[in-house]
């Protein structure tokens, strides 16, 4: 006789039940979904999961099999949310059933050491992680780089790390002290500068830095700020994401001019970060806390604070930029901006201003790169499939500079126009990088 399959607690929740509930099968999200685009199979369509996750939830398949398999080919860019008439959550039933999957794994002692050096050790600690950076900077200059990738002898997920690696600048941020307001000064905010964009993109924290001082901003660097927890969530390890989100919670709560009693009196104006992907999940601190009596108002009135360079920006443009860029643009969605802050005019907006840019959409602009965290890593023949598809658009609109809003994106689209022979026609920058082109070519008129 079978053995009786006893689903997880958090499966069978009445909560995520009627998350489940929700969906009417009708597949109107299906066009929207990357995965089905590529693999052309149901089980690899949003309603296909959320079938899979219904038949886990009832016990009728176990964990390991089937659901293990199509969640893990999921990219959780959360398309099918936007896509769905419904309003169904597909991101929150993606994160309590992968959270079920993980708990219940044996993840072998490789990968429990990979899991603790990157999401323990490295990513909550920026110097370490600038330690790294330097010395991925001497790999690059000694051309060990270019012997490394001759050669061709690394193993396949350390080889598509590897890949991803850009052109590191040697010159990072000073964050011990405020960055002061260039001009006549507007106000204060705190930058949540992230950790693998400060180590390995340095200069688009730089940038962000700039672009927000020429608009009269002081810029608060909060000290203990940590990353926000998005790699440790997507990897199911709920606890330690909200580690490192009390403690953002408490540095910027304890930082700002209002909470600390002193100041401006009139708190920071915003926090502001510059990565779709870290932004998507600061906003989502009130959620994780929402039944935790001691954090659910601190990280309420944290989130409240919470702005996407472009939205902040869109609305407290004090300084136009007036520098002429006689040049074709294109910009690709981060998903976490788009689907999960809906942040989708602001972007666009601010491209559209700077004078002499001829912005050209991509046929799917909306359409997820294959960054997905660490999923080119761990996913990387999909990844990559689904990258080759996003490079043939962005070939197609003729684009020399192509826009991104996050960290994984930017790797990841720096990679594709490497692969596919665009760069170094077509440049992959960041929207405050670009801003700071044009502030740039204003001064040198
Ligand atoms: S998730 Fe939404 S769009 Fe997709 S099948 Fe379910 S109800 Fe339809
Ligand atoms: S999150 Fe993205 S990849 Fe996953 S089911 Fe939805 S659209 Fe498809």
């Amino acid at each position: 006789m079978a053995e009786k399959i006893i689903p997880p607690p958090n499966l069978t929740s009445p909560q995520f039940k009627s998350l489940l509930a929700e969906c009417v099968h009708c597949g109107l999200c299906l066009q929207a979904c990357p995965t089905y685009t590529i693999f052309k199979k149901e089980t690899d369509s949003p309603r296909g999961r959320i079938q899979l996750m219904q038949a886990a939830s009832q016990g009728r398949i176990p964990l390991n099999g089937a659901l293990q398999k199509h969640l893990s080919l999921c990219l959780a860019c959360r398309s099918c949310e936007t896509a769905c008439p419904s309003g169904v959550k597909y991101g929150e039933l993606y994160q309590t059933a992968r959270s079920a999957l993980e708990a219940a794994r044996q993840p072998g002692m490789i990968e429990r050491g990979i899991r603790w050096l990157a999401l323990k050790q490295m990513m909550p600690h920026p110097g370490r992680l600038r330690f790294v950076a330097w010395w991925m900077i001497l790999y690059e200059r000694l051309g060990l780089q270019a012997l490394v990738r001759r050669l061709n002898f690394l193993p396949k997920h350390l080889k598509n790390m590897e890949a991803l690696l850009p052109a590191l600048s040697a010159s990072f941020p000073d964050y011990s002290k405020p960055a002061p307001a260039i001009g006549q000064k507007r106000g204060t905010v705190a930058f949540f500068y992230g950790c693998i964009q400060d180590a390995f993109l340095a200069r688009v924290n730089t940038a962000t830095i700039r672009v927000l001082q020429r608009n009269g901003y002081e810029v608060h660097f909060p000290t203990g700020q940590t990353c926000c927890g998005a790699a440790q969530l997507h990897a199911g390890e709920e606890e330690l994401a909200r580690q490192l989100a009390r403690k953002n919670i408490d540095t910027f709560l304890i930082s700002s001019p209002v909470e600390n009693g002193g100041g401006t009196g009139g708190g920071y104006d915003a926090v502001v970060n510059n990565a779709g992907g870290c932004g998507a999940v600061l906003k989502e601190y009130a959620h994780l806390f929402e039944h935790d009596a001691a954090y659910a108002d601190k990280a309420r009135r944290f989130v409240s604070q919470v702005q996407d360079l472009s939205e902040f920006l869109v609305n407290h443009l004090n300084k136009p930029p007036q520098g002429k860029l006689p040049t074709r643009v294109t910009y690709s969605d981060s998903c976490h901006l788009r689907h999960g802050q809906k942040v989708v005019g602001q972007p666009r907006k601010l491209i559209k201003a700077i004078p002499g840019i001829q912005f050209v959409e991509l046929e799917t602009p909306d359409r997820c790169c294959g960054s997905a965290g660490v999923y080119n890593i761990v996913q990387a023949d999909s990844a990559n499939e689904i990258l080759d598809l996003k490079m043939a658009e962005v070939a197609a609109t003729g684009a020399e500079i192509l826009v991104t809003t996050n960290t994984g994106c930017h790797l990841q689209l720096d990679y594709g126009a490497r692969k596919a022979k665009l760069a170094p026609r077509v440049q992959v920058m960041h929207l405050a990088e670009l801003l700071e082109l044009s502030y740039r070519a204003e001064e040198e008129r």
